[in-house]
């Protein structure tokens, strides 16, 4: 099934016009760039650009099927991005904000997968800057991630991987936007390279299980992510929630899981720019498979 011309600017949102979607079947999400598709050159002038609109999600699907307190799968089957992304850099944004003394910003060409970046062709690597369900309380605007998901920025977050979704309502109310076609870990400057592309995935709902807050695997590892406005909280739960995954599926304490984490594990930054930071613990899955 297509999924387009149809986007919330905060999950949680439009809940009454979602579209119902069957588990299993593949969704296709046409989805807009961050800045909903306004920035059309370079010489276009950042103050005209409605800030009310911005991070689109493509969606809401209402998952038949998916209960509260269930965990939705999202298999990420494949990317395709749009030919021009779109890079801004604005004072007061992002790491270096308190020296930016001007706007910019910059079109980037995305061939023969490589994005053109003045004289460097940079490798791409297509991800889903925002990608999540309902929130529990009240809708979260795209830009905030959190434990439903949303503007997590997590360069894992690509074609092959899957990941996985606390439910808070029936239906789970997924969506998703914000592809970058590639984007260092941190986004320091606020923006990756931001595109319009299509998304195509396929959701499952798994009973019997429940967690926290998002967690994800690869080819690779196993991840824990979390979102707080103070990253050492988002540390903390990252951590503690792997370090809960190796308890329970290798039978260790929280003491040799820990120390486990401490010789193999790595602690990753996914963005360090929105209202709220987002990190994730990694480990190899040739020490644990299970991210459940
Ligand atoms: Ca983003
Ligand atoms: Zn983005």
């Amino acid at each position: 099934m297509i999924i387009k011309d149809m986007c919330v600017f905060a999950l949680g949102d439009n809940k009454e016009n979602a579209v119902k979607v069957q588990q299993g079947e593949i969704l296709e999400f046409h989805t807009r760039d961050c800045f909903n598709n306004q920035i059309d050159s370079e010489d276009y002038v950042m103050d005209v650009l409605d800030w009310d609109h911005i991070n689109p999600a493509t969606g809401p699907v209402y998952v038949e099927g998916a209960e509260k307190g269930d965990v939705l799968k999202v298999e990420i089957l494949d990317i395709k991005l749009d030919d021009m992304g779109t890079m801004c850099c604005l004072p007061e944004n992002g790491v270096l904000g308190a020296d930016i003394t001007e706007n910019q910003i910059k079109k980037v060409p995305v061939k023969d997968d490589k994005a053109i970046f003045n004289q460097f062709e940079l490798p791409l690597n297509p991800m889903i800057g925002v990608i999540g369900v309902a929130p529990e309380n009240e809708s979260v605007p795209c830009g905030t991630p959190g434990r439903h998901g949303g503007n997590m920025d997590n360069t894992k977050i690509a074609k092959g991987a899957t990941l996985y979704l606390p439910v808070f309502h029936d239906g789970a109310y997924f969506g998703c936007g914000d592809v970058h076609a590639c984007m260092g870990d941190g986004e320091i400057m606020v923006s990756g390279i931001e595109i319009g592309a299509v998304v195509s995935v396929r959701l499952t709902v798994l009973k019997g299980v429940s967690i926290d807050n998002p967690r994800l695997e690869d080819a690779e590892n196993i991840y824990t992510i979390a979102s707080s406005e103070d990253i050492e909280k988002a540390i903390y739960t990252a951590t503690k929630d792997m370090c809960g995954i190796l308890q329970k599926n290798l039978g260790y304490t929280l003491n040799e899981a820990g120390m486990l984490m401490s010789a193999a594990g790595n602690l990753q930054f996914c963005q360090v720019v929105d209202p709220e930071r987002t990190v994730r613990m990694a480990i190899p899955k040739t020490i644990c498979d299970k991210v459940l």
